[in-house]
């Protein structure tokens, strides 16, 4: 059956199921002259440029699916899936072929010392639940290392001491509470997209897990000095970590500045917040 030669143009359009038949009739060079070639939308994962005339080329027999900016090699209709909103894994952490031991690590590595890597690795729609995952993994390492190192404190029957353990339990909560505003707050100032919620669910490894250490560590070598010695230079690197993150995405220099801005402002909020409720806490329970 012969097609007229506008229809042609058809499968660029951004639709969730536009499977092109293989078979289907080469375009002319002339037939898409003639028309102006619409925006697909569809972007390269590694650099997002515009590949709607490289596909369009491909689909015509004139080229391959390489994208011309970076030389990766696509498949038209996973990008098209991903357009039409179809969640993607993210890279590493979603490859179930490897344990998730080093899964966890690599990605703990990932967020602590090369964080601009994460933009690339989160695809614009992926499964919330994998993050989720993520972060619940966090939080169970975090509490059995602060019970590993308490054992002693929990199991202890002296009543003298019920304070003690009290008074931890607490501060956990609360520290932990403290991340979760962070986070919260974090989310809100600049929208780059839903993959920033990812990042900064990401990024709990890095409080979480250094809070944990650094507060098991300092509780319990008393000769050490002030916890804020450790606190400080882990909070500037968290937030240098942060800001290289939101230096390497797509929003514009503005937001950018002022978000890196913001993130201490995030941090003084969340640890005011905290201090704040255990202050009330600990004179609602010890007067
Ligand atoms: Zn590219």
């Amino acid at each position: 059956m012969a097609r007229p030669e506008g229809l042609l143009i058809m499968p660029e359009m951004p639709t969730a199921s536009d499977d092109m038949p293989a078979t289907a009739q080469p375009v002319t060079i002339q037939s898409r002259a003639a028309q102006p070639m619409a925006d697909s939308g569809l972007l390269c994962l590694q650099c997002e440029y515009n590949l709607t005339g490289t596909i369009a080329a491909a689909e015509a027999g004139k080229g391959e699916n390489r994208c011309p900016e970076c030389g990766m090699t696509f498949n038209p209709n996973v990008l098209r899936a991903r357009l039409a909103g179809t969640p993607a894994p993210i890279e590493i952490w979603d490859d179930k072929n490897k344990s998730i031991f080093i899964r966890y690590v690599k990605m703990c590595l990932i967020t602590w010392f090369t964080p601009w890597r994460l933009l690339k690795m989160v695809p614009t729609y992926y499964h919330k639940r994998s993050v989720i995952l993520f972060q619940y993994i966090t939080m169970v390492l975090a509490i059995t290392i602060v019970a590993v190192a308490n054992h002693r404190l929990f199991l202890s029957y002296d009543i003298s001491r019920s304070r003690d353990v009290l008074t931890f339990a607490i501060s956990i909560v609360v520290v932990w509470a403290g991340i979760i505003v962070c986070e919260l707050l974090l989310k809100l100032p600049i929208d780059v997209g839903q993959r920033w919620r990812a990042i900064v669910g990401l990024f709990r490894s890095f409080t979480l897990l250094s809070v944990t250490v650094l507060g098991v560590f300092t509780n319990f070598n008393m000769n050490l000095p002030n916890d804020f010695l450790y606190a400080l230079p882990t909070l500037c690197w968290w937030w240098l970590a942060l800001s290289l993150a939101v230096a390497h995405t797509k929003a514009s220099v503005a937001a950018r500045i002022g978000y890196i801005l913001f993130i201490p402002w995030a941090a003084v909020m969340s640890i005011g917040t905290s201090t704040g409720i255990m202050f009330i806490v600990e004179l609602m329970i010890f007067r």
